[in-house]
């Protein structure tokens, strides 16, 4: 005999009763059928579910991937701006070697300059050297023949290879000035020069020629100051009228003294 289940339709409006019969084996299999189908399909949910936390992951990476793009592009450009300036900067630099063969240490001083003031411990010892070359100056100024040895005078003769001196004319009996501080190594009569005055500074001397009279204190082995009235300007010696004719020598050689004041 089958083994048989029998299923009752029952409608409500209705007396008809609908019935079916169903085998046992078959209704089984179906049971198991609609079981394993729910499972999968709650696999499936579950998988989906996985797979779009997934996506939302992955386009989440796509627009970090796109900003870090992004970034990447700026860098690049930025330093392909930059490879730019190198290039002007090394153009610049070859244009300034130009002018420094030709010429100048002015261009290099700058740069050197302009280089140090980024660099601080060069600044600072710049800076040192910088005070200890204004003492030395002050000092070297000191006996530096840099001022005029008469004041209001006019020049009435240049220096030149017959006359390695300048002139001024001036009044009779004029204040002259030792133009740096030394000691005075000549105080006398010097023949054509006359009454003449010599002041060495160390390396430079200073000579005072046609003094009509020189100061009491002017006197052979005598320090003199920088702006000391040594004698009085007059017209001794090979000389037509009352003049200073005033000499810079440096380590025996004349110079013009014009460049010195
Ligand atoms: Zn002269």
């Amino acid at each position: 005999m089958k083994k048989l289940y029998t299923i009752q339709i029952i409608p409500e409006d209705s007396a008809q009763v609908k019935t079916y019969r169903i085998n046992r084996v078959w209704f089984k299999l179906f049971a198991w059928l609609i079981c394993i189908t729910v499972i999968l399909f709650c696999v499936f949910i579950w998988k989906f579910a996985e797979i779009n936390m997934q996506l939302a992951n992955s386009w989440k990476l796509q627009a970090d991937n796109k900003w870090l793009m992004e970034r990447h592009a700026e860098y690049e450009s930025a330093f392909s701006d930059l490879d730019s300036i190198y290039a002007i900067e090394t153009q610049i630099q070859n244009i300034l070697e130009t002018y420094l063969e030709n010429d100048s240490n002015k261009i290099r001083s700058i740069l050197d300059k302009n280089r140090l003031m980024h660099i601080s411990s060069q600044k600072v010892q710049l800076d040192t050297d910088f005070e200890a070359e204004i003492n030395l100056n002050k000092q070297n100024l000191e006996v530096f023949p840099n001022m005029l040895p008469v004041i209001g005078a006019v020049i009435s003769q240049h220096y030149s290879e017959e006359h390695k001196a300048v002139d001024f004319a001036a009044a009779m009996n004029e204040p002259v000035f030792a133009t740096a501080s030394g000691k005075v190594v000549f105080a006398g009569d010097k023949g054509d020069l006359g009454l003449t005055v010599e002041i060495d500074h160390g390396g430079i001397t200073t000579l005072y020629a046609h003094l009509s009279r020189m100061s009491p204190t002017t006197k052979r082995g005598a320090n003199a100051r920088k702006g000391d009235i040594i004698g009085y300007v007059g017209n001794t010696g090979n000389s037509t009228a009352a003049h200073l004719h005033y000499e810079i020598i440096i380590n025996g050689i004349n110079v013009d003294p014009e460049k010195y004041f």
